[in-house]
């Protein structure tokens, strides 16, 4: 699941970067709202971590400016603590949540997957379909069985996505932009290579290849 962390605190950014990534995220990072602003247009995120005060901008404007777009990722605003006035004005603007700094990664990434959930229209932090759940703080799948596999990351994160829209054809490209962040150079067998480690999990009927296309998501098997 595709992430853009807008942050202008190096330090901070790349220690969140590797903990979103732990947590199942692909995330690019960025310090400046002009690059935001065009990450935001032509990338497919499914959230955005955004803090205010950036070297060449006010977060609030960049969000007002996707909002206006029709841009609908759902976002959360990283705010000074006790500045109740940010929160108010970011919600406003469209952000979906907010957190005062400083924050426990924890906490971020629980209210993170909170909103990313809503946006898909979840209630629980599972992702259900066919047989199958997917447990989003565990990484893990369950059939309907009971029993448990343990999933690596690149594993969980290309069965999330293919999860979360059953029945839906995702091409390889899709997939490939949803896995991995900028900074990274995969191949397109890398999928192949993954959707086979993963059909020996759960059966081969239940992600399907459409020719020339790509692969789905099979709920009704
Ligand atoms: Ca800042």
């Amino acid at each position: 699941m595709r992430l853009l962390l807008v942050e202008d605190d190096h330090l901070l950014a790349e220690g969140l970067s590797g903990q979103l990534g732990k947590a199942g995220f692909s995330v690019d990072t960025t310090y400046t709202t002009r690059e935001a602003m065009i990450l935001g247009k032509q990338e497919n995120y499914r959230g955005v971590i955004l803090d205010l005060g950036l070297p060449d901008g006010n977060g609030l404007e960049l969000l007002r400016s996707w909002r206006r777009d029709g841009i609908a990722f759902p976002v959360l605003i990283l705010t000074a603590r006790g500045d109740w006035n940010d929160k108010v004005e970011g919600l406003k603007a469209g952000a979906d949540d907010y957190l005062a700094k400083p924050f426990r990664t924890e906490e971020l990434i629980a209210r993170l997957n909170a909103i990313v959930r809503r946006s898909e229209g979840r209630i629980h932090s599972m992702v259900k379909a066919g047989g199958y759940e997917l447990d989003e703080n565990r990484q893990s799948l369950r059939s309907d069985d009971g029993t448990e596999h343990s999933l690596t990351g690149t594993e969980f994160r290309l069965l999330r996505c293919l999860m979360s829209r059953p029945g839906n054809v995702f091409s390889k490209e899709q997939l490939i932009e949803q896995l991995y962040n900028l900074n990274d150079t995969p191949n397109e067998n890398v999928i192949e290579a993954y959707i086979r480690r993963l059909r020996k999990l759960i059966g081969n009927d239940t992600i399907s290849t459409r020719r020339g296309q790509g692969y789905l998501f099979n709920d009704t098997v």
